[in-house]
């Protein structure tokens, strides 16, 4: 790509420099050669396709970056079109999400003023004339065989299929018949339009397929206009043409149907619909994640099963999930831009998406501190009044960001596995006297070393506070605190000040890397920790999370305020993801 370009409309900034793939490489030879040079449209017009019939999800995130960065980095433009011909399944519930999804992704269908936010419904009309130009150019008919008839006549791979008795129907009779289908005279089904082209194709899509269909339901933009609809394979690509899109990219599995894609362009080309050049399609292969599903068919049955609660569920792999569960559209896109487009299908790694993730957010996140699992920790000898000032970098790597305050008291809450009645081989955090041996050493970070005496049980047994002295000289940032040498440094919040907050610790939805594969039963994949609630203690100033904010909690990983069930002073967080991948073993 020449630096020169400027930049198109799919505004967002990637935060990778765009590698190369097969589609750049198209998109190049084609501007070398000038194929799509029209008088006032770029030469660059890509589009991203939805049918509104459910959320996006990180598959849709890797077609969008893929079309809008197109668009991007060779001055095009690339459009919104929800392709809503099936008025069954679609809603406006999932326009608007998905606009929103797209938008908040970082894209944009605006290009100087202009939005290009299509609905194929936009269309029906034009569309409709030219089903009756195919049929009156003999390119079309009207079939009124039974649903099982034709089924049995389309033949299979390998039995050519058998021409409808009225294939020869003349086109006078169909376009009457046409006319009836559109005015409401007959049942779903009664009546079907085809194209005419070749019972005997190899390619099973070319065997005179269908183009309208007669569907007696509302539609949710156009209400109850119209009873016939135009096929997805019949709209998509002359919707393609009108819109005077390029490159139509689409997943592989279109291959089989580029043929007809090409062909019915050709004909309404033939009939002054639309003018050379005309746009052609290209496939590349699925995104494929592990641990996760990308069938909407099958997100829709754990949101309608109770599995999750609803699409933005932050265990789902729905834009809207990982939105919720802090996700960066920086690191989404990242993550697209790695992994890159290619001709064949694979299977990407859950763990190159939560690196993409961990490294977007590792120079952004101001760090805090939070015990996720509290246990007390009381300093005798600390003065029972004194509230003692600490400070912490907001970020390690940047102290021109600031510094935190909190205060150190005598009672602190501590994590529970940073003591041990027991230790273990290693572990240098707390544990008490042990014979002749004096209690271990640790650092509280930002504030003072401490020796732990020992503990105290409740009547079970249970450790219910563990008891240190501190050394007054000790204080981090001081010049006393050089003198000591200890190598377990823990975090800590002093019990008078700290936040109580609801923190949900979130992990992968599924604990079997292809959880659908050989059609298995997912639900049965389910991972049973993917969703633990505690109630944690966090320094006070994260009483101000506002709803989105990000943070690495020290030691623990990355957590976001809730954009739902945080209210002012009362964040609640989500777990993002860890500071270290624990499945790679
Ligand atoms: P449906 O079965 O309902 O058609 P779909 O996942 O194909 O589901 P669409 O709304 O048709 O949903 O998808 C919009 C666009 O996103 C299409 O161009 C489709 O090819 C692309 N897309 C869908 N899933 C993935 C995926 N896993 N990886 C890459 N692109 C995808
Ligand atoms: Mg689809």
């Amino acid at each position: 790509m020449s630096t020169d370009i400027k930049k198109g409309n799919g505004q967002a900034a990637a935060t990778a420099p765009a590698t190369s793939n097969f589609l750049r490489a198209i998109v190049e030879a084609d501007l070398q050669a000038g194929t799509y040079e029209r008088p006032g449209l770029p030469s660059v017009i890509t589009r991203f396709p939805p049918e509104p019939n459910g959320y996006l999800h990180i598959g849709h995130a890797k077609s969008i970056c893929l079309n809008f960065g197109l668009a991007r980095d060779y001055a095009g433009r690339c459009h919104l079109r929800f392709d809503d011909t099936n008025p069954a399944k679609e809603d406006q519930e999932y326009v608007d999400t998905i606009i929103d999804s797209v938008k908040w992704l970082g894209f944009s269908w605006e290009q100087d003023g202009t939005e290009h936010l299509h609905y194929a419904s936009d269309y029906f009309d034009q569309l409709y004339s030219m089903a009756e130009y195919l049929i009156n150019s003999g390119h079309a008919y009207v079939d009124s065989q039974s649903a099982e008839d034709m089924a049995a006549n389309r033949g299979d791979f390998s039995r050519p299929g058998v021409d409808s008795p009225f294939r020869t129907r003349s086109p006078a009779e169909s376009l009457d018949l046409l006319r009836r289908m559109k005015a409401g005279q007959f049942k779903d089904g009664e009546h079907i339009l085809r194209a005419k082209i070749d019972m005997a194709s190899p390619n099973m899509n070319l065997r005179d397929p269908a183009i309208y269909r007669i569907r007696h339901a509302h539609h949710h933009r156009t209400g109850d206009t119209w009873c016939i609809y135009p096929m997805y394979d019949f709209t998509h690509p002359l919707s393609d043409a009108l819109e005077h899109i390029t490159h139509s990219v689409c997943t592989l599995e279109f291959q089989d149907h580029r043929p007809f894609y090409d062909w019915i362009i050709a004909r309404c080309l033939e009939g002054g619909f639309f003018q050379q050049p005309v746009p052609r399609q290209y496939e590349f292969a699925r995104l494929n994640l592990t641990y996760a599903i990308t069938s909407k068919r099958k997100l829709l049955q754990l949101v309608e099963e109770g599995i999750v609660d609803g699409w933005d569920d932050p265990r789902m792999p729905t834009i809207v999930g990982m939105r919720r569960r802090g996700y960066t559209p920086e690191a989404i896109q990242l993550f697209c831009e790695r992994i890159g487009v290619t001709k064949s299908d694979g299977w990407i790694d859950m763990s190159t998406l939560e690196g993409c993730l961990r490294e977007d957010l590792d120079p952004k996140a101001p760090r805090a501190t939070a015990v996720l699992r509290p246990l007390k920790l009381i300093i005798d000898n600390f003065p029972e009044q004194l509230r003692d000032a600490c400070t912490a970098p907001i970020h390690p790597h940047h102290p021109e960001r600031g510094l935190r305050q909190f205060t150190i008291s005598r009672e602190l809450w501590i994590e529970q596995d940073d003591f041990m009645q027991e230790p273990g081989k290693g572990y240098f955090r707390l544990y008490p006297p042990i014979g002749d041996k004096p209690g271990n050493k640790v650092r509280l970070r930002y504030g003072y070393v401490v020796e732990c005496t020992g503990c105290d049980r409740d009547a079970d047994g249970n450790v219910i506070a563990v008891r240190c002295n501190y050394f007054p000289d000790s204080k981090s940032g001081t010049e006393g605190s050089a003198n000591y040498k200890v190598k377990g440094n823990i975090h800590w919040v002093s019990s008078h000040d700290a936040l109580e907050a609801e923190v949900r610790l979130y992990d992968r939805l599924f604990s079997d890397p292809q959880p659908d594969a050989g059609g298995r039963d997912f639900k049965l994949a389910l991972n049973p920790s993917a969703k633990e609630v505690v109630t944690a203690y966090l320094e006070p100033g994260l009483a101000a999370a506002m709803p989105d904010d990000r943070y690495q909690f020290e030691r623990h990983g990355y957590f976001v305020a809730d954009r739902v069930d945080s209210v002012a002073g009362k964040p609640v967080f989500n777990r993002v993801v860890t500071l270290k991948d624990s499945w790679g073993k």
